[in-house]
């Protein structure tokens, strides 16, 4: 590959909106470019990346016994409403009409197709188990789709899709999926855990998360030294006792009747509510403002807000509230208890006071702060409110870590199957429902989350597997002397022949101008060939780790890649 023939764009400014380290270095490295809100074009140069984490991914499920399939992006809104999906799923589901009015909509997960798939494919029990996978765009109309590709509306997933006569079954496929997903993070080159997690809207037993380990991460992990326990905050709070996490776990599992919700919500503050009230505003000590409300009218959300200059912890007027809120006037109502519950909130609010997690996920998300005067002070079990050095039930440290999660798998039991029907014949001939399970990872999210754990102040560092070249060979003026072009052309032919994905920077750039870029682009290593170089028998080798350069002769340049 000459970068002379490729597409490099690389810029020093980024747009007000990219927040995000990583969403930063990939505008200014020209890996993505926005074409609408949550929506990207991957740039040559991204597309090598996203390729490699794809082929990685794919590599290991194929090696776990996976088979690769593919269902469409667009599906009928009767598969989805025979799971009662087309409802629960909320507004994050694209819903469209074809010419003929039929309605459609765009994949957001796949467990309805595949469902599908399996009731026409499998008959009987000796074709099980089977786990289809694919690698395809998925698209959620998020409430606040950001960061770049780490929150898009379209986005690049690889779900797979087991199934199963019997749950022992399931479980040894879920505990396979696991190691295999171990496996790709792991040759990814990234820090990551496995933590407890909620099953939430997909529903179903048994779940568990992965995270790639990031400050900036939206997700609140928790784990202890004492053992392997490590969770996701919202399946901690559920797990932990003391007042608040009761409270906390009545809020979540909430079937959200309108008195039911504002109950619970009553609770975890510590106020009284009157038996007419059917929504609830509130401004907290530290200033924040809480209003449970009737969205767009088929959400109900839970707004929060800063609020600069109030004070005092007391129910607020509906306009007060509107009004600090940024809201219109008659946003407060019932709630509208066929939907999902949904908590919204500014970044800012969520970074001051680790108030919400994963604000724009279905359901609630409660982490660490005042929540009211009744309430005694958090014990040590309080895992919303931990420290290092706190004591966890275990005996062990309890630590509390940000995670960005990329990958999620689940024992879905048998709910997908039994309402599309899906059964095969048993040892005795009898149908029996086959017992699912579904395993996701985030491909386009691992691209950004990559970043996110590994960069410097002159951009992105890749591990060498996620790398859009491992290698750059750059050309000190390649024009003005063809024994230096010759030479380096050389060098990369050796290098690829060494099973190297290697790239000739020949575009004839400034030196500086074109280290800048290579050290941006991430490439974790760059032999510089030049005329003085050459003359005394060397290459400079410099590592994307390392401060300095160092003079190498050739065998000791390959030894560098052995
Ligand atoms: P999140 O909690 O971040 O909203 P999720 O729990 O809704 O994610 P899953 O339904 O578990 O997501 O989907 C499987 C994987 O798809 C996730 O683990 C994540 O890596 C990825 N993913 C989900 N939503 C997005 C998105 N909007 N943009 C990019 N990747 C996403
Ligand atoms: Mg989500
Ligand atoms: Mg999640
Ligand atoms: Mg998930």
């Amino acid at each position: 590959m000459r970068l002379s023939q490729f597409h490099l764009r690389t810029t020093k400014e980024t747009p007000s909106d990219a927040e995000l380290t990583s969403h930063r270095l990939m505008l200014r490295a020209g890996m993505i470019r926005k074409l609408a809100s949550g929506l990207y074009i991957w740039s040559p140069l991204g597309l090598r990346v996203l390729r490699k984490v794809e082929r990685i991914v794919r590599e290991e499920m194929e090696n776990a016994g996976a088979v690769e399939f593919q269902v469409p992006t667009i599906q009928p809104k009767e598969l989805w409403e025979a799971t009662g999906r087309w409802e629960k799923f909320g507004p994050q589901l694209l819903k469209i009409k074809d010419r003929k009015d039929q309605v459609f909509c765009y994949s957001p997960t796949a467990e309805e197709a595949a469902a599908d798939f399996a009731r026409q494919e499998l008959s009987s029990y000796k074709q099980l188990p089977v786990n289809f996978f694919q690698i395809q765009t998925k698209f959620r109309d998020e409430i606040r789709p950001r960061f770049g590709v780490m929150r898009a509306r379209e986005f690049l997933m690889k779900d797979a899709y087991s199934f199963h006569l019997d749950d022992e079954c399931l479980v040894r496929e879920y505990e396979n999926m696991k190691a295999a997903y171990a496996r790709v993070f792991t040759r990814l080159g990234l820090d990551f855990r496995m933590v407890q997690a909620d099953s939430g809207a997909i529903g179903g037993d048994a779940s568990q998360e992965f995270h790639v380990i990031a400050d900036s991460g939206e997700d609140a992990l928790v784990f202890s030294t004492g053992s392997d326990y490590a969770a996701n905050m919202e399946a901690a709070v559920a797990a932990a006792p003391g007042p608040r996490a009761a409270a906390g776990e009545a809020l979540r599992k909430v079937e959200t009747p309108t008195q039911k919700t504002c109950e619970a919500v009553a609770a975890l503050l510590g106020i009284e509510l009157s038996r007419t009230v059917k929504s609830i505003a509130v401004m907290t000590e530290a200033g924040f403002v809480l209003a449970l409300v009737r969205g767009d009218h088929d959400v109900n959300e839970i707004k929060l807000g800063k609020v600069d200059g109030l004070q005092g912890y007391r129910m607020a007027g509906e306009a007060e509230i509107a009004t600090h809120l940024g809201s219109e006037p008659g946003f407060l109502g019932p709630l509208n208890p066929a939907q999902p519950i949904r908590v919204v909130a500014d970044r800012d609010v969520a970074a001051m006071a680790d108030f919400v997690v994963g604000a724009n996920e279905v359901g609630f998300h409660i982490a660490g702060v005042n929540w009211g005067r009744d309430l005694p002070e958090p014990e040590v079990a309080d895992i919303r409110n931990a420290k290092e050095g706190d004591r966890a039930a275990d005996g062990g440290e309890l630590r509390v870590a940000r995670g960005i999660e990329v990958g999620h798998v689940f024992q879905l039991g048998r709910q997908y199957a039994q309402a599309l029907n899906a059964t095969v014949l048993d040892e005795n001939g009898k149908a029996q429902v086959m017992a699912m399970g579904c395993y996701g990872i985030g491909i386009s999210r691992i691209v950004a989350a990559a970043i996110e754990q590994n960069h410097d102040d002159a951009g992105i560092i890749w591990p060498d597997a996620m790398a859009p070249w491992q290698v750059v060979v750059c050309v000190i003026n390649p024009k003005q002397d063809e024994s230096v072009s010759a030479a380096a052309a050389d060098l990369l032919a050796e290098l690829q022949a060494a099973g190297l994905d290697a790239a000739l920077d020949d575009r004839g750039l400034r030196p500086g101008n074109m280290f800048a870029d290579i050290e941006l682009i991430g490439v974790p290593h760059r032999v510089v060939v030049s005329e003085r170089g050459l003359a005394a028998g060397t290459f400079e080798y410099r590592a994307r780790t390392a401060s300095e350069a160092e003079s190498l002769d050739r065998a000791g340049l390959m030894a560098k890649f052995a």
